[in-house]
Parts: C-alpha cells; structure tokens; sequence
C-alpha cells in the first residue's frame, strides 16, 4: 500500500500565546499552517533568531489564517532562509499582512538602528530580523484563496477556509489529508461580534489543533459598549484623557465603531477621537474594501471612520499632545509592547485623571500585562515611569472566543475529534481547558512542546 503517514510537529506556540507555526508532513507536501512570530519575553523573542529544526527549502507551501503578527510575523525570515512556495491567505487577510509586515519591518529595522547607536549589540551594526525589501520579495508569493472553496493542494490533500469571527479576514482552515479531516483553529472569535460573523460551525474532525488562550477564564457577559461608555463618561468627568491601546488592524476598527455608535446614539459627548496609527488608517480601508466579510451595513460601514482623526505623521502625535481638552486616543501596539502608544504613556501614565483601557489579551513579560497586574511603574525607552493613570479593563471587548464559547464551537461538531492538540495559551490555561475538554467532551487532549512531532494515525 502506498505511503500514507501523516505527522504534524509544532513549531511555535507550545504553552504560549505566540510564533504559531504548525508544520503538517505528508508523503505528497509539507504544509505550514502559520508563519508566526514570537513576542513578549526575552527568551521568547530571540527563538526568532534560531533556525527552525526542519529545512525549509522542504516546505512547500504555508497557509495562514490571520493576519496578527503572531501568525505571520515570520513570514519574510521564511522567504529569506529559502522557502520558494506560495503563501495562500484570504484576501483581507492578504491586505491586512502586507500593511502588518511592513510596519512590522520598519519597527526591526528602527531597533536594529537603535541597538547600534546605544551600543547594546554584539553584532556592528546591529542586524534587523528582517527589512522592508525582504517583505517586498514575499508578497511575490502571496496567492489568495476565497472563503468556502475547497483547493486542491495535491491528490490526497486539499483545504477550505471557513470564517471565525476572530479580526477581518481570519478564517478556520478545514483540511482533508489522507483520508483524515484535520482542522487548524487559528485564532477563534466571538459568537456575539457587532462587526463579525460567529465562526463557522465545523461538521466533524479527527484531528483539532486549536488555540487556548482563554481556556480558564469566561468573559463578562456585559455588552462592551455599555463598558466602554461608562469609561469614558467616568474619564471626561475627570477631566483626563483615555488612551486606548490597540492592536491597529481589527480590534482599533471596532473600537472606532463602537465609539461612534455612542456618539450618534448621544450616549457620549462629542469630544475628539484620534487613532493614531498609518497602518490603522490602512487597515480601516480594506475593512471597507471588503464587505462580504463582516456585518456592517453599507450605511453603518462610515460608523468606522465617522468623527475620527487619523494621525499618519508621528510628529503630530505631539500636536495632539498639547491639546488640553479630553479626548479619546486608540494607538498600537496593543500590549504596550511598542507603537506609538508609547509616547501617550508616558506622557499621561503619571496622571491621576487619565485613563488606559485595556482592552484585548496582556501576554507574559508585556508592559500590558504589568499595568494589568497593577504595577505603579513601567520602563519605557530605558526609563522608569510611575503610572498613576486609572488602569482599566473591558474583557467583554475581547477578540478571543472565553472558555465557553470553545467548548461550545467544538460541541456543536457532529462527532467529536478524536485527539485534540492545544496551541495558543499560557501552561495554566492550558491545564484548566484540557480538563474541562475530557470531562465534557471526552477526545484525547495533548499539550504539544516545542518541536515536537506527532503521527496522525
Ligand atoms: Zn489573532
């Protein structure tokens, strides 16, 4: 009988929220599912550095299910270590990476420069994980494929993208290998998204790799509006300004919406708005540029970019600084990890009448996550701030499916899988949701580690 032995080896993502990277090996390909980077701690960043323990020139092809730089990150280091095949994504997803690679280069590239003129490198001049002309060779290879659509990879191999409710464009990758059905959760979104459709009820799978992230926590059932109204309420009333860090591409774009839905709704006063992001304003006009895939109608669609002030220059992030009214300012990144968001910490962190929302996932080692913590003081740009600012958070705003909502999705399957691999979540939310799955469900749960492989039998 002729070869048929499947293995996956998990190359990113293992008992943490980033560098999703699953390689699928077949006798016919070898499929990368995501080509993500590692972010947050130290240890994690410089995995980014080391080769990956497979060939890439091996790899014949990578399928990416949305565009956060946890799960496309790697894609120019990929390009440049020899991988000469396609990229498949869907096509706001298309859109969404190549704005997010490009800052994502010009952020490398600015810290390279930065470690070389402080000194703090062992390599003179320090050298960028990748720049923006690797990004441009890359796009060379993006192909997209439409939702709902089987392709055909190879005679034994094809796949489909189904919608997950999770950013624009972000999909479930169903996948027949072999006889087997393997299906790739990527990130899962919300069942009750204002902008999202709920992800796609899957018929059956055998094997389920599937995030984790909030495997131990359910989220508020209060609509996020009525939250985000009362935050801004209580901040104008201070007399402060609420900052609110975002990642630029999705969640600055719903958060825009929901803003402006209080103020035509007069929920809220008409005080200035400002995202203050050039890859935000790009990502805000392929969400217009691709109705199909969300909610919106054409006439809420302006309820994106109604009432905002787009900042591309950085130099007018200080005109917005010196403005003394309250305002409300959505900037990247949205763990504090880096962005323009920056600039607005440290100039309001040290205010009592200031606010920062937090409004998405603070992974481990992230300035997020210390504020969230409660933390008094964090350490920008080789300073230590004090942070006096009110340190708010809106789980119901969360992007990320709570442990319910997964529960749900996989017990609405006709039959259940028969292993489950976790990915996407810290150890302890790991542990609490593989528990939860074998009472509830009864597949076989595993915790991959990093670079180990497993046969799909
Ligand atoms: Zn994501």
């Amino acid at each position: 009988m002729k070869n048929s032995k499947v293995s996956i080896q998990f190359l990113g993502a293992t008992q943490t929220v980033t560098g999703s990277k699953h390689l699928l090996k077949t006798p016919e390909l070898n499929i990368l599912v995501d080509c993500g980077l590692f972010q947050g701690i130290k240890s994690l960043r410089l995995k980014n550095r080391e080769d990956l323990p497979v060939n890439v020139k091996e790899i014949d092809v990578v399928i990416i299910t949305h565009a956060h730089l946890d799960h496309c990150g790697y894609i120019p280091v990929l390009v440049k270590n020899g991988f000469k095949g396609q990229f498949l994504m869907t096509p706001p997803t298309r859109d969404l990476v190549e704005i997010i690679l490009r800052d994502s280069a010009k952020i490398q590239e600015e810290d390279a420069r930065k470690a070389t003129d402080e000194g703090y490198t062992k390599h003179t001049p320090a050298k960028p994980l990748y720049t923006e002309d690797d990004v441009e060779k890359a796009l060379n290879q993006f192909e997209i494929r439409h939702d709902e659509i089987w392709v055909h990879l190879s005679e034994n191999i094809s796949f489909q993208f189904l919608k997950n409710g999770h950013i624009l464009g972000s999909a479930f990758i169903e996948m027949k290998c072999f006889g087997k059905k393997i299906v790739f959760s990527g990130d899962i979104g919300r069942k009750n998204s204002d902008l999202l459709a709920p992800p796609t009820i899957i018929e059956d799978a055998d094997y389920l790799i599937m995030e984790s992230t909030y495997g131990d926590r359910l989220h508020p059932e209060n609509n996020p509006i009525d939250d985000l109204e009362e935050t801004i309420l209580s901040t104008i009333e201070k007399g402060g300004n609420l900052v609110i860090p975002s990642f630029a591409v999705g969640r600055a774009q719903e958060i825009m919406y929901l803003v402006n839905q209080l103020k035509e709704q007069k929920r809220i006063p008409n005080i200035p708005v400002y995202l203050d992001s050039p890859m935000g304003a790009d990502a805000t006009e392929i969400f217009l540029n691709h109705p199909n895939w969300h909610k919106l109608s054409s006439q809420e669609t302006y309820l994106v970019s109604k009432h905002i002030t787009i900042i591309r220059d950085f130099h007018d992030t200080f005109k917005v600084l010196k403005t003394k009214e309250s305002k409300i300012i959505i900037a990247a990144s949205g763990m504090l990890t880096g962005g323009r968001v920056l600039t607005y910490l440290k100039e309001y962190g040290p205010l009592h009448d200031n606010t920062i929302l937090l409004v998405g996932y603070q992974g481990e080692g992230t300035r997020g996550r210390a504020l969230k913590e409660g933390l008094k003081e964090v350490k920008l740009h080789g300073k230590y701030v004090d942070i006096f600012a009110e340190i708010k958070n809106i789980d119901s705003m969360s992007g990320h499916a709570d442990q319910k909502e997964m529960l749900d999705w996989i017990k609405a399957f006709r039959k259940n899988p028969k292993k489950i691999f976790l990915v996407h979540g810290e150890p302890q939310a790991q542990d609490v949701f593989r528990v939860k799955i074998q009472d509830e469900i009864g597949s076989e749960v595993i915790i991959p580690e990093l670079n180990q492989e497993f046969i799909l039998d």
